[in-house]
């Protein structure tokens, strides 16, 4: 068994999942039991560890390699150290013909399996680098309200790159989408369902508004496409209105989701949907601002350390996904970011989530090769 098999088969049996996802107080619960275990394994290999603060009894881990000389760049290796939910046959990792099975196997403690191995390995090494510093940062609370890289950027660290660890099947990612959620009210006025015509039905109201929304904006967002991400796209998630058939409804609300392209902002979003709105004779109110506002990643792939990357994976052209993650906050913290890791994004929270043996290897090496290459 390899080095970073073998780590990856450890932290599946920690348990890491994220508190938002289970009661409080939850043995399985939190990060903590992960980053203690990564902390020890990075000091062994003569790593100088922190544990920074992120959120209430919640610390993302720093494990540091400086280099032999004065550190002229930094790159940051930052996966996430939760996971989502699972059962409990799930914290017991299986190996079935060359796949890993378990929570996290893919998503994402196989990137930090691979990064944190490739790390130990060059500080064991004959040469560490010359004058660049590595950090890895294995983050907290990724797959709720990433308050692990917020609390990074917080924190005023500073780096030339960052890697961020999801499985990307070993492509790296320059662009991803972001994320606006909106939630919509209508108003009507509320009457006795005998006599409909005393009031002001808000459900049909909303049934006008959704139908706009998923056929003329759709349409729109379909004609406006980004060279890796495709199109920005629309959907009506929730709906709640109304309480009995014999009284018509006075309120009905909608929660929305639109992913957006880089250059895409919240308020362009707002702005457009209620000028369509408006041009269509329909009124809805914007309930909720606080839902959080994900925004899209566009990393330059002419950076220096970019391009230095796609060169040692040997990508020409780099890549795009649909989901959000960590390496937005980051490059909008002022990090450029890309992502990157093994495994595939479709066994990710799955009840079956598995990473294949062999692609694990060739991440691990392809972070070696790349680590390597400023010594
Ligand atoms: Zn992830």
């Amino acid at each position: 068994m390899t080095n970073t098999e073998k780590l990856l088969r450890e932290l599946i049996a920690l348990p890491s999942v994220n508190p938002a996802f289970l009661p409080a107080k939850h043995p399985r619960a939190g990060e903590r039991r992960v980053a203690e275990f990564l902390a020890a394994t990075a000091a062994r290999a003569g790593l100088d560890v922190e544990l920074q603060a992120a959120a209430p009894g919640r610390a993302n881990l720093l494990a540091r390699l400086s280099p032999r000389g004065r550190a002229r760049q930094r790159l940051l290796l930052a996966p996430h150290l939760d996971t989502v939910n699972a059962a409990d046959e799930q914290f017991t990792p299986r190996t079935r013909n060359g796949r890993l099975f378990g929570r996290g196997a893919c998503d994402t403690k196989g990137s930090v399996a691979a990064m944190l191995t490739a790390l130990c390995e060059v500080a064991r090494g004959p040469q560490r680098p010359a004058e660049t510093e590595i950090t890895f940062a294995g983050l907290v609370d990724e797959e709720h309200h990433h308050a692990g890289s917020n609390g990074l950027v917080a924190s005023g660290l500073k780096a030339d790159l960052a890697i961020v660890g999801e499985p990307t099947r070993l492509q790296v990612v320059t662009a991803h989408k972001g994320t606006v959620w909106l939630k919509l009210e209508t108003r009507g006025k509320a009457a006795h369902g005998s006599c409909p015509e005393l009031g002001r039905n808000a459900v049909h109201a909303m049934a006008r508004v959704v139908d706009l929304l998923q056929t003329e904006y759709a349409a729109q967002l379909r004609r406006r496409r980004h060279s890796l991400l495709g199109c920005a796209t629309v959907s009506v998630g929730a709906i709640w209105g109304g309480s009995q058939p014999n009284v018509v409804p006075d309120r009905c609300t909608i929660l929305l989701d639109r992913r957006t392209l880089p250059g895409e902002t919240g308020a362009g979003v707002r702005r457009e949907i209620f000028g369509l709105l408006r041009r269509n004779k329909l009124t809805a109110a914007c309930v909720d601002d606080n839902l959080p506002p994900w925004l899209p990643l566009e990393t330059d792939p002419k950076l220096p350390l970019v391009a230095r990357f796609l060169s040692v994976v040997g990508q020409r052209r780099p890549g795009g996904v649909r989901y959000f993650s960590d390496a937005s906050v980051l490059a909008h913290g002022g990090i450029p970011s890309v992502v990157f890791g093994p495994g595939d994004i479709a066994q990710a929270h799955t009840a079956d989530e598995w990473i294949s043996l062999a692609e694990l290897e060739r991440g691990k090496g392809l972070f070696l090769r790349f680590l390597h290459s400023f010594s």
